[in-house]
């Protein structure tokens, strides 16, 4: 067998991958410009940043969207929006970005932190029952890497117990559930537009929901209390700056329209490895999609290693490296992370704790490098999985 890459053998991989994001469009560096060039670089006087609300809202099936500042702040008042506040209690997941507990924070609430399922990493209906208490105000199911959650059964059981549904979709642009877009099968669903994620504009967020008075809230929340076409100097409620330039919206505006086409670029590359690595047959696989997914949107592909096995995560993610194709060892359990100590309840994640030590994220410029950049990555996880060294307990036995 020829060495591996880490042992000084030829690496899968030499190209570079796609960089991300993606170089500027000649639609992108027009409409910038056009900004540049008006003076109107803010939402107050200038138009994009309204109408990419409203295209972005159409274009996820909602009647309203909130352009802000990021996707934590997007959380923050969609949720404040929605009637949460201090002493209330939110049920996040364990496997997901701290935002969404610090978003709770931020509204001196208390995050609840319930685990995931062990097959697709989502909240389900069974593991929110158990973090639910009186003071349960809201529930926010994550569309991780693209994978819708389920919300059939979350929403059901929030609307049973009276509770709000914040989708936080900031890993989910376009991607949909029983044949509807993801964040408006909620109260309000939140994304963002952080330099990682499927559509950026360096920062930036965005609310949706299909509840006039949510919207309202939420729009006067990111404006200094303002109501919309109410006075300049009239402060109804309590607000804050937290608009979006008019520069994001338009690089944001012109992505809008291959949104679509880039999902499915990654979703062919995500098939081909899915594929590629059931054909290999080895110890691990793609983190299978929910019942009821109609697009998963591949903002990140998951793999996952047996759990039958004791993985050597470092030498692993090292090999890869050296394959030529990295890869992230992911979240944390957040119950774990120590900015939360004390300031969120943690309820037992055996689940979530199985996907720290199993699972490996390939980035979403990873799925758009075509046919050969899908055989590159199952060539490597083949290459690199199959060494002996892969496990540190050399007693259990794979093929
Ligand atoms: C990126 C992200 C956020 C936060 O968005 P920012 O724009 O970085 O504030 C929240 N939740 C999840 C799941 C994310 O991936």
């Amino acid at each position: 067998m020829m060495p591996l890459a880490i042992d000084g053998g030829a690496p899968t991989r030499r190209l570079p991958w796609p960089a991300w994001p993606p170089p500027a469009t000649p639609e992108q560096r027009a409409l910038v410009m056009s900004v540049v060039d008006s003076g109107h670089w803010g939402a107050t006087s200038g138009s994009l940043c309204e109408r990419l609300a409203t295209a972005f809202a159409a274009r996820h099936g909602a009647r309203h969207g909130v352009v802000l500042a990021n996707g934590t702040l997007a959380l923050f008042i969609a949720l404040r929006a929605a009637g949460v506040g201090a002493g209330d209690e939110v049920v996040i997941p364990s496997y997901t970005f701290v935002a969404c507990a610090t978003a709770v924070l931020l509204l001196g609430a208390r995050p609840v932190i319930a685990d995931v399922d062990d097959e697709h990493l989502h909240l389900t209906a069974a593991t929110v029952e158990p973090a639910l208490s009186g003071r349960t105000r809201a529930v926010m199911p994550v569309h991780l890497a693209g994978s819708p959650a389920p919300m059939n059964d979350l929403a059901a059981l929030a609307a049973e117990r009276g509770l709000a549904t914040i989708e936080d979709a900031a890993q989910a642009h376009g991607a949909a559930y029983r044949g509807r877009p993801v964040g408006s099968l909620g109260s309000a669903g939140t994304f963002s537009f952080q330099a990682s994620k499927a559509m950026t504009a360096g920062e930036g967020g965005l609310i949706v929901t299909d509840d006039d008075d949510l919207a309202a809230r939420a729009w006067s929340a990111c404006n200094v209390g303002r109501a919309r076409g109410g006075a300049w100097y009239h402060h109804a409620d309590v607000g804050w700056n937290l608009r979006m330039t008019e520069l994001q919206a338009a690089l944001l505006l012109p992505w809008l329209d291959r949104v679509d086409d880039e999902v499915a670029e990654r979703e062919a590359v995500a098939r081909k490895v899915e594929r590629g690595l059931a054909a290999w047959g080895g110890p691990v696989r793609v983190v299978p999609d929910p019942r009821g997914t109609s697009t998963n949107s591949r903002h990140l592909l998951m793999l996952r290693g047996s759990a039958a096995v004791r993985w050597n995560r470092d030498w692993i993610i090292a090999a890869l490296d050296a394959e030529g194709v990295p890869v992230d060892s992911g979240y944390p359990p957040l119950g774990s992370v120590p900015a939360l100590d004390g300031r969120a309840t943690a309820l037992p994640a055996p689940a979530t704790e199985a996907a720290a030590a199993t699972v490996l994220w390939l980035r979403q410029p990873q799925l758009m490098a075509g046919p050969e950049g899908a055989a590159d990555i199952v060539q490597a996880v083949r290459r690199v999985f199959g060494d002996r060294r892969a496990r540190s307990d050399p007693r259990t036995v794979i093929r």
